[in-house]
């Protein structure tokens, strides 16, 4: 894959699939932007992990919830680079509850920062790569948005709206050479998924048809392909990174 004089914006990057994605990418050449929120000693030991294999890395700190903030991380990289070629909204939480016990504020929180944030980030860069005729954004979706699970209402909602959403930015982007697509991992061994106790993880395997948990390395590695010219006829796609769980 050529990616030279290449960069990329990802979110949430500090740690798991996000920290996967910036440390295979940063291996094919390209300069990364690891966004981070909360963790400014994770994030530099990133940077200087990525530094340390000859990559180039940069940290920029904002919640994606802030919109304000978001858009002053386009401006600071537009300015130090000239241009962004890629973006990789991955950032996401869930807080999951019965739908019958979830509040509102519970349902709108997982919205604002896995959906909303998703959007200012695809029509931020759909304005920059629309200029420069060039771009490619991949949108961390989840194998929930595609077929919902119990207990996860505002999650699933949040990951289905991004998958629907990216296909109508497919359309927007497709005339000015700028591709959307989404990734939906199935369950994948990350901080966020070491939550679950064993007996659901088990349950999970047994229906897994590859017979276990994936890897970041194995979602990055997809990432990698989506915003690379190795799929420049492909957009407005959802690649599923599941084990074959959902087909
Ligand atoms: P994770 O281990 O919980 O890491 C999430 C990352 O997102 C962290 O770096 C976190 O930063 C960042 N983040 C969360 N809210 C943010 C905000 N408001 N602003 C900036 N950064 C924020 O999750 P993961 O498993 O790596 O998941 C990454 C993506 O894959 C998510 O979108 C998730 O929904 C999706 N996904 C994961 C799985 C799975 O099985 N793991 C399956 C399907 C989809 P902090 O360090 O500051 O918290």
């Amino acid at each position: 894959m050529n990616f030279s004089g290449k960069n990329v914006l990802i979110t949430g990057a500090s740690r798991s699939i996000g920290a996967e994605i910036a440390k295979n990418l940063a291996g094919f050449g390209l300069k990364v932007w690891i966004n981070y929120r909360s963790n400014p000693e994770i994030a530099d030991k990133l940077k200087k992990e990525i530094e340390d294999e000859g990559g180039k890395a940069a940290l920029i700190k904002f919640d994606v919830r802030d919109e304000e903030a978001f858009l002053d991380a386009f401006k600071v990289i537009q300015e130090s680079d000239e241009k962004l070629s890629y973006l990789v909204n991955n950032a996401g939480i869930t807080n999951d509850k019965l739908a019958l016990r979830m509040k509102t504020e519970e349902f709108i929180n997982v919205i604002e920062a896995n959906l909303k944030s998703a959007f200012i980030g695809c029509r931020e860069a759909l304005k920059i790569m629309s200029k420069q005729r060039f771009g490619s954004v991949v949108n961390i979706a989840s194998i929930v948005g595609e077929r919902g699970n119990p207990g996860q209402s505002n999650y699933a909602a949040s990951k289905g709206g991004m998958i629907a959403m990216s296909k109508s930015f497919a359309y927007e982007g497709a005339p000015r050479n700028v591709r959307f697509n989404c990734i939906t991992p199935g369950f994948i061994q990350t901080d966020m998924t070491d939550v679950l106790k064993d007996e659901v993880k088990e349950s999970y395997v047994k229906n897994i048809p590859l017979g276990r948990l994936g890897e970041a390395k194995e979602v990055a590695n997809a990432v990698a392909f989506l915003l690379s010219d190795n799929s420049s006829y492909i957009t407005g796609e959802v690649l599923k990174v599941n084990g074959g769980l959902y087909m």
